[in-house]
Parts: structure tokens; sequence; C-alpha cells
């Protein structure tokens, strides 16, 4: 009998296998995709020295110390630092929205310190925010936020603003100067040989069995460990006892192209609603230090829809969150199994949060079983 059965190899499964194999613990990981890594899985794409992540670009930030010195046992990064541009009715800018983009917006030449006192006379709500379309305009103002942000998070998130958390859209940064990174972190990059060598380098000594479903065998799959680690949706692991959470999807049309440089920049976001996808990636951006075939490029095309049997994104509508509460009450009753992870948990985890997450996790469950 192992110590533990991982269910899933993404981030938190992968990090909570490192760690118990670390300390001297039996660890068995099931995943029900055919390779390992979660929604972060990278493959080179033929003989073009590009890195495709298969699940959506993924840029490593973070700012706490331990994360950071975690992964870079498992990887070297590279440089990169995240710039994002979207196209708005033809047009180019920069996001996230910055000194840059309001002066090409509004065609002014605004310095810093009239920023503010500019978007007060853009806002058309000043309240306490109670959802994302009234967040964003109390930020930034209403033309801004109907440009750049309403047909964005209609596509992507398939419902109204108003029905969204305001928690959503204060991921993004928004800015009074011309800095237009799209992260804040300290730390920042792409791991240089692709994301799956840091899960192949973590996951040695665990026996992985991949294409299995633990639901297809749940009781089986239980008897092979003493305790479960479960990262899969919390929903489908009650049996949907409380309901079905909301989750939204992407899918992604890969062309590979005879060009050297299709856009200029790794993602290009379009903000209007008759764009059907949200973005546009071009991978080859995201590795400088690579030298490639000059005379072809990969773009991967995002498009958001629903199916629930590929959950990426918690919607987190308010009932959600009520239902989800319910699901947390039941986790409790389950010592035996410890849930984590964006889908286990209902979270909008980036891959910093997971990690960190899993080594908490981990120190305060194995320092209790050693
Ligand atoms: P996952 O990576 O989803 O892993 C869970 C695994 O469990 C999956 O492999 C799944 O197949 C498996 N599983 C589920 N159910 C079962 C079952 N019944 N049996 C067996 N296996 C099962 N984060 C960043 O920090 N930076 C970014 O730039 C970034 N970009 C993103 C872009 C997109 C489009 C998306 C969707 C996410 C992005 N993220 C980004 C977030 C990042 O992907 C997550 O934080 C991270 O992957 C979460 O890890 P996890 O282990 O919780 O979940
Ligand atoms: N967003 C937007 N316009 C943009 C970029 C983002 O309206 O050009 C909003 C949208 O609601 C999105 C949220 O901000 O879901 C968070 O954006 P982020 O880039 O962090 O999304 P992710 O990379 O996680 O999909």
């Amino acid at each position: 009998m192992y110590d533990y059965l991982v269910v899933g190899s993404g981030f938190f499964g992968s990090v909570f296998a490192q760690q118990a194999r670390e300390n001297g613990k039996s660890v068995m990981m099931i995943e029900r995709r055919p390779h390992i890594g979660g929604n972060c899985y990278s493959y080179e794409y033929e003989d073009t020295g590009i890195s495709i992540h298969k699940y959506g670009s993924h840029i490593f930030h973070c700012s706490d110390d331990e994360t950071w010195n975690y992964v870079n046992r498992f990887t070297r990064f590279n440089r990169h630092q995240h710039r994002v541009l979207t196209t708005h009715k033809g047009k180019v800018f920069s996001m996230p929205i910055n000194l840059g983009t309001i002066n090409s917006f509004f065609g002014t030449n605004l310095r810093p310190d009239e920023v503010a006192a500019f978007l007060d006379t853009q806002r058309t709500f000043t309240g306490k925010p109670a959802n994302l379309e009234e967040q964003a305009i109390s930020l930034i103002g209403q033309p801004l936020y109907e440009a750049f942000i309403r047909g964005y998070t209609r596509k992507q998130w398939g419902c109204d603003p108003r029905d969204l958390p305001a928690s959503i859209i204060t991921r993004l940064p928004v800015r009074q100067s011309y800095h237009d990174a799209y992260f804040n972190d300290r730390y920042q990059g792409i791991p240089i040989d692709g994301y799956t060598p840091i899960f192949e380098r973590m996951l040695q000594g665990v026996d992985i069995e991949l294409n299995v479903d633990f639901f297809a065998d749940r009781e089986i799959w239980e008897k092979k460990a003493r305790k479960v680690v479960y990262t899969g949706p919390i929903d489908r692991y009650f049996d949907y006892c409380h309901g079905h959470l909301n989750w939204r999807s992407v899918r992604f049309e890969l062309e590979k192209i005879d060009s050297s440089d299709y856009q200029g920049v790794s993602v290009m976001n379009y903000a209007d609603e008759d764009t059907p996808y949200t973005r546009i990636h071009e991978p080859k951006h995201f590795h400088l230090e690579r030298s490639w075939n000059k005379n072809t490029t990969v773009i991967v095309k995002e498009f958001s829809f629903i199916d629930p049997d590929q959950p990426y994104y918690p919607v987190n509508f308010a009932s959600d969150r009520a239902m989800y509460e319910k699901y947390a009450a039941l986790q409790t009753e389950r010592p035996d199994v410890i849930f984590g992870g964006r889908l286990a948990r209902y979270k909008y985890y980036d891959m910093h949060q997971v990690i960190a997450g899993a080594l908490a996790v981990a120190r305060k469950e194995l320092s209790g079983t050693q």
C-alpha cells in the first residue's frame, strides 16, 4: 500500500508528490490525460524550436523567495518580462491599461499626475464596487471599460460583467505611468526548456499511470493508499450532491505559418466581441534566447466556451460561492483526503499560488506523519 495516491499531475499534485518522496513516503499518481503537468504541460512543435503551452500561454511570476527558490530547483528560467497588447477597432493598444493606453485612446498627452483627475471625469460609478463592471468603471471610467474590458470579459466568461465578482478584474494592474509590464512581481520568466521537464524532474520516484480517471474505479484506487490527494473538480468528487459549479473552458486552434513573425508579441488580446477568439498567442516570442527556423512561426487562437467535462476557470457567480461553501464543509469531513489546487479549491489561482499552497499543505501533512 502506498502512503499517498495523488489524483492529478498539475502543480498541486506534483509538488505534493515531490515533497512526500523527499520525506521518504511512497507515492502513486494517476492522471486522466495522456501526459503529466496539468494545464502547464508544454511540448516542442515539430522541428521548429518553438515550445507550445498546450493549454494556453503560461508565464511564471511570483514575489516570494520560498516559491521562487523551490521552483528553481527544477528548472532555469529565461528573462521573459510579459507584455501584452490588445486590438480594439483595428488599432493596437498597450495592456494592462497604462498612460500609453490612455493617451493613445483619448488622443491626449497627459502626464502621470494628471491621470487621476482625468479618469475622475470618466467615472460613472463611484460607490463600493459589487461586481466586475462596477469595479472596472471605478478604476478606469466608462469609455476605457467599454473599449477594453466589457467585450473581452463577455467573450471570456460568456456572461454579463455585472454577474461576475470584482476580484477577476483586480488581477490586472492599472498604471498612471508608461510602465507596461503585465505583472508587478519581483520574479518572472519562462522555463528555458518548457514546463514539462519541471514535472519530469519533480516526479522522479513516483509511480505514475496516465489515461486513468479516478472515478472510473474509485474504490479500487482509494484502497491503494493510506491517503488520497485530490486535485480534480470538487463538485465531481462529491457526485454533484450540491449541484454543478460553473466552470469556463478554453479551446485552442493552432496554425503553422510561413513567416518569421506574425504579430511581434507573445500575446495579442482582441477586445471586440465581433472577433470570436479572446487572444492570439505566438509562442516563439517567449524564448528570445532560442534560435528558430527564420521562416516559420506558430500561432494559437484561444476561444472561450462551456464544457463541464473540461473545467479550466472557476466562474464564481454568487450562487457558485454559496455552493462551494457547502462542498468545502464536506471536505472538512474527509480527513483521509487532501483537496488542493485550482479545481478542488474552486479558486482562480496562478501557478505560484498553487505551488505555495502545496508546499504549505505538504509541510503540515508531512511533519505530522514523520
Ligand atoms: P491542473 O493543472 O488543472 O491539474 C489538475 C490535473 O488533475 C489535470 O491534469 C487533470 O487532468 C487531472 N484530473 C482531474 N480530474 C481527474 C480525475 N478524475 N482522474 C485523474 N486525473 C484527474 N498561471 C500562471 O501563473 N501564469 C499564467 O500565465 C497562467 N496562464 C493560464 C492560462 C490559462 C488558459 C489557464 C487555464 C490557466 C493559466 N494559469 C496561469 C493557471 C495555471 O494553469 C494553474 O494555476 C495551475 O495549472 C493549477 O494547477 P493545479 O494542479 O491546481 O491544476
Ligand atoms: N481582461 C479584459 N481585457 C483584457 C485582459 C483581461 O477585460 O484585455 C479581464 C477579463 O475579464 C479577464 C480578466 O481581466 O478574465 C483577467 O485577465 P488575465 O489576463 O489575468 O486572464 P487569464 O490570463 O487568467 O485568462
